[in-house]
């Protein structure tokens, strides 16, 4: 029998459990509040009684994450962890500090099977999908080994998380419950690479956290060649659904643009993004492309970048540059796993 993943359980599925054995309701608030707040073991919970615990070893597990190697940057602090799941898969999660908190960059699959050109958590494709729980074992595992709250979150690490449609929902509703972690939807950015079917779905739930296209290009003919999903739903598609998803939530829309010399960083891009975008409320986060090892593409040079971004400025466009943080531990979106995994150390382990 495959035992339960008792962390992915809302309290409403938890009094089902408790129903089953037999148990008052009052119990399904008590292992929620301890699930959520990312306890590690049946014996850690002081409130329920033993015979009930060691009735829940049997039946369920709790899905923890370890910590394989963390990196600590010298320059702001930013913190990156490789962690390990249970089948000794491993992704990784990011720490920032800015001014309103700290905010958790959490990975969402193992792998990727969009195959982006520039990525590197797509180069060996799709492992598995991750579980509400595993997504929130994340945060409160950063939570625990900083001491520190943890108020944003951001779904921008490795995987697709509309290709792990479920689970991401899951996850946001149980994250954002007040029994829980009780970080608010308006703290939560999800960035997808544009999944336009997945979108519609998820503008069904109206929930208020950021939604952020992965664009990268303004047209199909770029894109396409960067982003494999292009193929499937082009530009004008996506952009008709933000535009549909933006009616629904009424949220900003966050466009992310890594920039990529002598692909998409011409003034004749930035003119037809602008024209394209005329209309969303949105605003467009430009990235300095991160050479991956695997591929050959430069990022251009920072007054090519701020050029681009003025561009888009004076075309009406809200537009700003990514700050890049922990640039001296490198590494983002998959290329930290593949160095652990290829036994690439750093001087920043510790
Ligand atoms: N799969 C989702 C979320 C994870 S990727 C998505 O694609 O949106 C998080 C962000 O990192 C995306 O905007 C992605 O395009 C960007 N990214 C990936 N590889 C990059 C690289 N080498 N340089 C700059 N940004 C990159
Ligand atoms: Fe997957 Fe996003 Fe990387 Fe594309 S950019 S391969 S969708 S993680």
């Amino acid at each position: 029998m495959d035992k339960i993943d008792i962390k992915s359980l809302n309290e409403v599925e938890l009094l089902g459990l408790m129903n089953d054995l037999n148990q008052p309701k009052f119990r399904a608030a008590q292992l929620f509040k301890w699930l959520q707040q990312g306890i590690e073991g049946f014996d850690e919970m002081t409130n329920i009684p033993k015979s009930l615990r060691d009735a829940l070893k049997e039946k369920c597990y709790i899905a923890n994450v370890s910590i394989v190697k963390k990196f600590v940057s010298k320059i702001d602090g930013t913190v990156k962890y490789v962690y390990e799941l249970f089948d000794g898969e491993r992704i990784e999660s990011v720490v920032m500090k800015y001014e309103h908190g700290y905010t958790v960059c959490i990975s969402t699959q193992v792998g990727c099977r969009m195959g982006c050109s520039f990525c590197a958590s797509g180069l060996d494709g799709l492992f598995r999908n991750l579980t509400p729980s595993e997504m929130l074992a994340q945060i409160t595992k950063a939570q625990q080994d900083n001491g520190i709250r943890i108020s944003n979150v951001v779904m921008m690490g490795m995987g697709e998380p509309l290709d792990n449609f479920s689970n991401s929902v899951k996850f946001l509703q149980l994250v954002s419950c007040d029994n829980g972690l009780n970080i608010g939807l308006r703290h939560i950015s999800l960035s997808t690479s544009g999944v336009v079917s997945r979108i519609k779905d998820l503008k069904d739930y109206n929930f208020p956290i950021t939604l952020s296209i992965s664009l990268h290009a303004p047209n199909d003919e770029i894109r396409s060649s960067m982003m494999k999903v292009n193929k499937k739903w082009g530009v004008d598609e996506l952009l008709a659904a933000c535009k549909e998803y933006q009616g629904v939530t009424t949220r900003r829309i966050s466009f992310e643009y890594a920039l990529i010399e002598g692909v998409n960083d011409s003034d004749a891009c930035a003119d037809e993004l602008a024209k394209k975008l005329r209309g969303l409320m949105c605003h467009v986060n430009i990235i300095p492309a991160n050479p991956v090892k695997e591929n050959s593409f430069k990022k251009p040079d920072m007054n090519k970048i701020i050029h681009f971004k003025e561009r888009l400025i004076k075309k009406g466009i809200n537009a700003t540059v990514r700050r890049t943080l922990g640039a001296d531990i490198d590494a983002s979106c998959g290329q930290l796993r593949r160095k652990v995994k290829e036994g690439i150390g750093s001087e920043n382990l510790q």
